[in-house]
């Protein structure tokens, strides 16, 4: 079977003034993937989530999405291809209502709202039960399951999430894992940042490892669970 490539960087770099916050880094996502980026604090992953969306800009290298050269294409052009994001934080506008941060999320795709709200509203009831209320008196894990739910409103075709476990408790980290598994199911690509790798790689398909900027390691996500040199850094084993 061909798989086909949705996102490839080459030798990209990016620098923020004198430092090297990204250095030749070469990566290949492909439909229906789920990859991980894993890295510790520091490492590049934001930086890099940041430059494939456009709000940071390439140095060097290229970032090629669906066979276009998306590498200074701006940050609005580059969601209006399918691209969406997750920021770290989740990027919340707290005082604006759930249904209002919805609406947000297809504010480029303006003829799909009315159908993706009710494909959101059934996948999560709760985000139904609380339209009317403010996002931020959501939990954290609630506001995480917004903040995937206004990424896909525009029916993006990749989705790049920066930590999306962080400051989670463990339950709502699978949940959280299980709904992009679904997302995954129904023909969505994921690229993803987590420093904690261990349920990163247990759920996604391949890995790539950075270390102060640089690929250190990459393959299929159980290999890398299993290898030595990342258990003791990353999973916290051995
Ligand atoms: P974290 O999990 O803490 O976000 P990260 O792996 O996402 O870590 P980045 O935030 O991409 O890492 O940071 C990579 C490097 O670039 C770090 O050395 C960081 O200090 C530096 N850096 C990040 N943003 C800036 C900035 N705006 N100006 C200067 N240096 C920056």
């Amino acid at each position: 079977e061909q798989m086909s490539r949705i996102l490839k960087i080459e030798e990209l770099s990016v620098y923020y003034g004198q430092i090297c916050a990204i250095k030749r880094i070469n990566m290949e996502v492909f439909e229906g993937e789920i990859v991980t980026l894993i890295g510790s604090n520091g490492a590049g992953k934001s930086t890099l989530i940041n430059t494939i969306i456009g709000l940071q800009k390439a140095t060097k290298g290229k970032i090629t999405f669906m066979n276009e050269d998306i590498t200074k294409v701006s940050t609005d052009k580059v969601i209006k291809r399918g691209i969406s994001v997750v920021p770290e934080g989740r990027g919340m506008l707290a005082s604006m209502t759930v249904l209002e941060n919805l609406q947000l999320g297809a504010y480029h795709k303006k003829n799909v709202i009315e159908q993706n709200l009710e494909k959101v509203y059934e996948r999560f009831p709760i985000l139904y039960d609380r339209r009317l209320q403010k996002a931020g008196t959501l939990s954290g894990g609630e506001q995480q399951m917004l903040a995937i739910s206004r990424a896909i409103m525009g029916d993006p075709k990749l989705i790049l999430l920066d930590e999306p476990s962080l400051a989670l408790s463990p339950a709502y980290v699978d949940k959280i894992f299980k709904i992009l598994v679904e997302l995954k199911k129904e023909g969505m690509t994921i690229l993803l940042s987590e420093q904690n790798a261990k349920k990163a790689l247990q759920y996604s398909d391949r890995g790539y490892v950075l270390d102060l900027g640089e690929t250190v390691l990459d393959g299929k996500s159980s290999d890398l669970a299993g290898n030595p040199a990342v258990r003791s850094a990353y999973l916290g084993a051995d």
